[in-house]
This record gives C-alpha cells, structure tokens and sequence, in this order.
C-alpha cells in the first residue's frame, strides 16, 4: 500500500466552494497546506487555502502545474470535467478516482450503475425525444420527474410531468439532448448516508440523516433519522456496497428516498461530502472534512461518534433580501453554531451557510436551528 501523505504536505482541491472550504479548515487545522483550483477568484475556498489558482477546469496547462505542486487531489465538486481529472491523475494520486466522478455527475451512468449492481433505484429510462418521453411515461406511469442526464444540481435541469399534456413543453424545457424519465416517488421521506472508505478499504459512516428540502434546495437535516433498525443496517449495507462497488477512495453521500412501504431506494450520489453531513463539523468526533482529509491521505478514519444531538438548517441569499441578517440574534441560543461561507453576493436560493444546533434530541435541536434562522430577519 502507498505510503501515508501526512501533515506538512499539500492538499489540492478542485473546486472553490464551501465544501472545499470547510475541508480547507479541516486540513489546515491538522498541518496541511491546502491548495484550490477552479474558475473563479476570492472563493469560499480561496479565502482559507494557501494557494488559490483560478482557470478553467479544461485548462489543462494549468492543471499540470496545479498538479505538479500538490501532493494528492480531491474534490468539493463533481461537476469537474473527467478529462481535468484524468490529466491530474498522471502526476499525483486523484482521490475519489476519476471514474467515481464520471459515473456521479451524469444521472444516467450513475442509475444505469447503479441498478447494473444491483442497488434500488427508481425505475427510469433514458430519453432523447419526445416521442421516448410519450412511451417512457406510458411504461413509468404520471405523475414522473424528467432530469437531465449531466450537470444537475438542488432541483436544477429537472421538471415534474404530470399529464400527457405536458410532456412536450417539459422536453423542451430542459433543451438538452439526453435526459432521464424517472417515476415518481410518493415518499415517506428522504435520508442521506454520508461515508467514506480509506485507500485500506476501511469504512466508516455518519449515521442515518433525515432531510428535509424546500423548493428542491436542502432546507433542514436531522442528525440521526427516526426510522427503524432494520431500515438503518438497510442503509449502512446498500452505502457499503456502493462504495465498495465504486472502489471510492474519499467521502461519498447517498441520498435515499424511503417509500410509504419502507423501502430504500437510491436517488444519487454525491461522491464528496454532503451538505447533510455539515452538522458533523460541530456534533462528531470526527467531522465529514477532517474524514475526507484523512481518507483521500491514506490515514486511519477517525471516530463518526456523537458529541450531542444536533441539526442543521440551511441559510440562503434569501435571509439578505432585507438587509445583513441579525447574526447577533440567531447567537442568542448558547446552542447555535454559524457558519458563514465568505460568498459576497447574496442571491436568492444561494447557500450562504449554514446553522448547527443542539438539542435534547435531533427534532428539539432542528427546532432550535430553525428558530434561530427565523430570528435572523426579525
Ligand atoms: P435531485 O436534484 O435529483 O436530488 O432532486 C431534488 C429533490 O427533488 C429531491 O430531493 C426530491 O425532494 C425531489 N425529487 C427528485 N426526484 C424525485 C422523484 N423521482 N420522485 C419524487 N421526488 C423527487
């Protein structure tokens, strides 16, 4: 096994958003240097990293020479073109591979992968006409969720269909050329599994977590889900499994939507940490970050064990419409933690940061979360 990258050397990341940041804090905090590559400049990432480098993913000269000084790569980002990561991967380990990211950031490799394997997903086919779209939504049945294949983020590039009617507007409107008919699903909720799995093939998970979103966009995540034993072992098994399927190297989420019946099934993947797994930086003896910092160095995982219950709320461009929010008030609870990313335009739907609070248990600490954003813009 290749040797561990300890403390001293240089972590590359690609991508500059607050994933990166809080990986950033993490690796500094443990003696890294950190390095970030992406497009833009003053970045979440930028503004705590040693190094920030701004081009374009597809710049490969850049790249070379990004890669040239950083002892290993990660990512915050899946939306970083395979050909950026496969030019990296000549000169230092990238870690998850390349491949992990090429099968996560297309919906359709991704599912196509995925029922391959033999995970639950929802049923789905692939389209690239409407006339597919007419007889895929015959077989799938209405109402049904038309996503585009690639590049789709928090409800972004997809559509609900809920008549025959309709199809034909909803293919337009997503003018892509490559899209997924996905049935739709009737949830009891969605829950998310983040994980990570070292170059030894140890893994490690942070528990069962409840999400709850608005307007697609994560609003509220409860560390540890109220849902049954059985369903829990259900979704550290199907987690491992996926993993260990994609050989990932690195912290990887899945999102799954658990059906009125009490079943499983995958929605995606995100194959970094996970904005449900932020309440770890607060409530866990070792954080997603500090995991993504240990595994992608070849380190021993650290401990997921929790400190106390907690939950998270999300704070978008939103909160700004009438002015800097109180953060003053929202510190009020001894129990409230902010995090703010450095983002200096405030656009509606935006992540901006996020509130961790603590609580009796996770439904008391996400009303604490939530009472506290509300008292941002009293
Ligand atoms: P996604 O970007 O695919 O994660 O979708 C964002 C959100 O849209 C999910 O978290 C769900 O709340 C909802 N959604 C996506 N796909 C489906 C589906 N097939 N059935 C019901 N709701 C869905």
């Amino acid at each position: 096994m290749s040797k561990p990258i300890l403390p001293g050397a240089t972590l590359g990341v690609l991508g500059s958003g607050q994933l990166g940041r809080m990986f950033a804090i993490a690796a500094r905090r443990m003696g890294y240097r950190v390095h970030t590559f992406s497009p833009d400049r003053e970045t979440p990432t930028g503004q705590v990293a040693d190094k920030e480098v701004y081009s374009d993913y597809l710049d490969l000269d850049a790249l070379r020479s990004f890669a040239t000084e950083v002892d290993v790569i990660t990512f915050e980002f899946e939306n970083v073109a395979f050909e950026a990561a496969a030019c990296a991967a000549e000169y230092v380990p990238v870690r998850p591979a390349g491949e992990v990211l090429h099968t996560a950031q297309h919906r359709l490799r991704e599912k196509t992968f995925l029922s391959d394997a033999g995970f639950p997903t929802t049923p789905f086919e692939r389209i690239t006409t409407v006339e597919e779209l007419r007889a895929a939504s015959e077989r799938l049945g209405l109402p049904a969720v038309l996503k585009t294949a690639g590049f789709g983020y928090d409800g972004k590039g997809q559509t609900v269909v809920r008549s025959t009617e309709a199809l034909e507007s909803a293919w337009r409107s997503l003018s892509t050329e490559e899209a997924v008919l996905e049935a739709f699903v009737d949830f009891e909720c969605e829950v998310s599994v983040v994980a990570a799995r070292g170059v030894d093939g140890a893994f490690a998970h942070f528990g069962v977590t409840e999400n709850r979103h608005a307007n697609h966009i994560l609003d509220v995540s409860i560390a540890d889900a109220a849902v049954p034993d059985v369903l829990y072992r259900r979704a550290e098994e199907i987690t491992r499994g996926v993993l260990e399927a994609l050989e990932v190297v690195g912290v990887l989420c899945v999102e799954y939507f658990v059906t009125r019946e009490g079943e499983l099934l995958i929605n995606e993947l995100a194959p970094r940490p996970h904005n449900s797994g932020h309440f770890t930086f607060d409530a866990c003896v070792t954080s997603q970050f500090e995991q993504q910092v240990r595994a992608v160095c070849g380190l021993p995982l650290g401990s997921t064990e929790r400190l106390r219950p907690s939950a998270m709320v999300n704070l978008l461009g939103d909160l700004w419409a009438d002015g800097t929010p109180d953060w003053a008030a929202a510190l009020r609870d001894p129990d409230v933690k902010l995090h703010l990313y450095g983002k200096r335009e405030a656009r509606p739907g935006r992540k901006m940061g996020h509130i961790t609070a603590f609580g009796r248990d996770g439904e008391d600490a996400a009303a604490r979360a939530r009472a506290a954003r509300d008292s941002l813009s009293r």
